[in-house]
C-alpha cells in the first residue's frame, strides 16, 4: 500500500467527477488525474528517479505541478516544491542542499538553472504551464498506469523548505503520515463535502496551497476553480459558484477593496479561510460586515502542517487562531526553560501530534534543537492561551524586543497603532540601541488622505503604553516589505532602519 496515494484514490468513487476547473475553463477530471500522474510518475521513474529520491520543481502554477506531485507521491519519491521567485543563485543552494534526481523548471529559465543542475547532479527537465516542455512530452509518451510504490506512514513525501523569513530556509521532511493525518483533520474539522468548490488561488509551493486547499480537494472529492494566482476579479467572478476560498490575509484585504463583494456575491459560499500570517482583527471585523461571513483563521507552519484553527461551529474569534486541532497538542511554555506557565501568561508554542514533521533535512544538530525530549516542536512562535482555549499569536521568538531588559510583543504595540484613526497597518522592530540594548521603533502604513505624524502617534500611545514599549521613533512607509506569502518581512525592516 501507499499510505497517503492510497487515502487520496480511495475517495474517488466516479472518474469523471471533475476534479479542476482551470481559469479557462477547461475541466479536468478525477480521472484524468490518476491517468496524467501515472504518465508522469513513469516518466520520473524512466528518468532514475527511485524510491527516497528528491524531485525539485520549479514550475509556474498550473494543474501539472499537481500531477508531478502526485506522481512523486506515487512513485515513492520525495516531491521538493520551489518559490517561483528563487533566483539561479537562490536556486543553486535549494539543489546543492537537497541534491534531486531530477529538477523540473520552466523552459524559459532552463539555461539559467542548467550550472546548478549539473553541479548538484541533477537532470534538468523543462516543463511549462501551458503544457509544453521535456517532461510534458516524456509523460505524454508514457503509460497511463502504474503500480504505485509501497510507502508507510513514516516513510517521507515532501521536503519543503520553510519561507525563510527569519533566516535562511530550512528544509523540512514531511512524510505520508503527516500529510495524510492533517489532511483528514481538516476535512473533518472544516466539514468538506463532495459538493464543495475551492477557489484555488495560492501558491503551490508552499504548505497552504499545496497540502492544506489541494488536500482538503482531494480528500473531499470536491472540485477546485484553480486560478494561477491571486486576482480579485477572478476571485469575485468564482464567488457565485463556489462554497470555500482559502486565503492568506492580503486576498481579504484587497477583496475589500473591490464593491463588488457583497452578501449577494458571497451567497453560495459558506466558508473563507485565513493563514500563513495574522489577519488583522479590522479584516475580519470589515469582512463580517461586508459579507456576513467570520473569516475563519488558522495556523500552521511549514514544519507542522496544521496546529490550530477557529472553530467551523462555535465562536470564530478575530486576533486569535482558534483551539488546537483534535489529534494535536499545544502548549505555551517558558521559552528559557520549558516549564508551564501561568495560564494566559505569554511564552513559546510548542506542538506535538502527528502532524509534526520528522526533522530539517541534513541539519541533526538544529532538529535536536527544536525538539523538547518528550517530543514537543518548539514552533519559535509566541503565544499564550485564554481562558477559552484559543490561541493567541503575539509574534514570533525572533522578533520579540528585548528593550532596557523588559520584553516588548511588537503585538501589542502594533495593535495600539492600527487603532488609530488614519493607519492601516503597521510593524513594531527592535534596533540596535547603546543605551536600551534595542529601542522600540515603529513603521507605519498611513490611509490615503491621512495625514498624522509621528508627534501625534507618539501621544496618542504616551497613556496608552508602558514607557518602555513605546516607539522611540516612527517611520511612514506606502507598503509594508512582504514575501509571497504575505508575511511582513521585518528582517527587512530591521536592516533599513538599525
Ligand atoms: P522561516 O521559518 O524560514 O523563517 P516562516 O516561518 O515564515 O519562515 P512558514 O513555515 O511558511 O515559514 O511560516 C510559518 C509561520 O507563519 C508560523 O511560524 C507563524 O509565525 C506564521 N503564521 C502562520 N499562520 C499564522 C497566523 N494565522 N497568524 C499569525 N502567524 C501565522
Ligand atoms: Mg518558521
Amino acid at each position: 500500500m501507499n499510505h497517503l496515494f492510497d487515502l487520496i484514490a480511495g475517495r474517488i468513487v466516479d472518474p469523471d467527477k471533475i476534479f479542476i476547473e482551470t481559469e479557462r475553463g477547461e475541466t479536468i477530471s478525477y480521472g484524468q488525474m490518476l491517468s496524467a500522474s501515472a504518465r508522469y510518475a513513469n516518466a520520473l521513474v524512466a528518468a532514475g528517479v527511485a524510491p527516497g529520491d528528491r524531485v525539485a520543481v520549479q514550475m509556474e502554477k498550473s494543474p501539472a505541478v499537481l500531477f508531478i506531485y502526485l506522481a512523486c507521491i506515487r512513485a515513492g519519491a520525495v516531491f521538493l516544491p520551489l518559490n517561483t521567485a528563487y533566483t539561479p543563485h537562490e536556486v543553486g543552494y535549494f539543489l546543492s542542499d537537497a541534491r534531486p534526481k531530477v529538477f523540473v523548471c520552466d523552459p524559459a529559465a532552463a539555461e539559467a538553472h542548467a550550472p546548478a543542475a549539473r553541479k548538484a547532479g541533477a537532470l534538468a527537465l523543462t516543463h511549462g504551464a501551458g503544457m509544453d516542455g521535456e517532461l510534458f512530452e516524456r509523460a505524454k509518451a508514457c503509460a497511463d498506469g502504474f503500480a504505485n510504490v509501497a510507502r508507510e506512514k513514516g516513510d517521507l513525501a515532501a521536503l519543503l523548505y520553510t519561507s525563510g523569513t527569519t533566516g535562511r530556509s530550512k528544509g523540512a521532511m514531511l512524510t505520508h503520515g503527516n500529510l495524510a493525518s492533517n489532511a483528514l483533520t481538516l476535512v473533518d474539522d472544516w466539514r468538506f463535502t463532495p459538493e464543495d468548490v475551492l477557489i484555488h488561488a495560492l501558491p503551490v509551493y508552499h504548505t497552504h496551497g499545496l497540502f492544506v486547499a489541494t488536500h482538503c480537494a482531494l480528500l473531499s472529492f470536491a472540485r477546485m476553480i484553480f486560478l494561477p494566482k491571486f486576482s480579485a476579479e477572478k476571485i469575485l467572478e468564482a464567488l457565485p459558484r463556489a462554497t470555500v476560498l482559502m486565503g492568506v490575509p492580503t486576498f481579504y484585504t484587497r477583496l475589500l477593496e473591490q464593491p463588488g463583494l457583497t452578501r449577494e456575491a458571497c451567497a453560495a459560499m459558506r466558508l473563507f479561510v485565513s493563514g500563513s500570517a495574522p489577519l488583522l482583527a479590522e479584516t475580519h471585523r470589515a469582512f463580517r460586515e461586508r459579507t456576513g461571513h467570520a473569516i475563519l483563521e488558522r495556523y500552521g507552519m511549514t514544519e507542522t502542517n496544521m496546529s490550530t484553527s477557529n472553530p467551523y461551529d462555535g465562536d470564530r474569534i478575530a486576533g486569535t487562531v482558534g483551539l488546537p486541532l483534535p489529534d494535536v497538542e499545544l502548549r505555551v511554555v517558558d521559552p528559557d526553560t520549558g516549564e508551564d506557565l501561568e495560564a494566559g501568561d505569554i511564552g513559546m508554542i510548542e506542538v506535538r501530534g502527528p502532524n509534526v514533521f520528522r526533522g530539517y533535512w541534513q541539519m541533526p544538530d538544529k532538529t535536536a534543537a527544536e525538539f523538547r525530549a518528550d517530543g514537543f516542536f518548539i514552533t519559535g512562535d509566541l503565544g499564550r492561551i485564554d481562558a477559552n482555549g484559543y490561541v493567541q499569536i503575539v509574534g514570533r521568538g525572533k522578533d520579540l524586543i528585548i528593550s532596557g531588559g523588559l520584553n516588548v510583543y511588537p503585538k501589542e504595540v502594533e495593535g495600539e497603532i492600527d487603532a488609530l484613526p488614519g493607519v492601516v497597518e503597521s510593524a513594531v522592530i527592535g534596533v540596535p540601541d547603546a543605551d536600551f540594548g534595542e529601542a522600540v521603533v515603529a513603521v507605519v502604513v498611513r490611509e490615503k488622505r491621512a495625514t498624522l505624524g509621528e508627534d501625534e502617534i507618539r501621544a496618542a500611545l504616551a497613556d496608552r503604553l508602558a514607557k518602555f514599549k513605546q516607539p522611540k521613533r516612527v517611520h511612514f512607509v506606502d507598503a509594508l516589505p512582504r514575501n509571497a506569502m504575505g508575511k511582513v518581512q521585518k528582517n527587512i525592516l530591521r536592516d533599513s532602519y538599525a
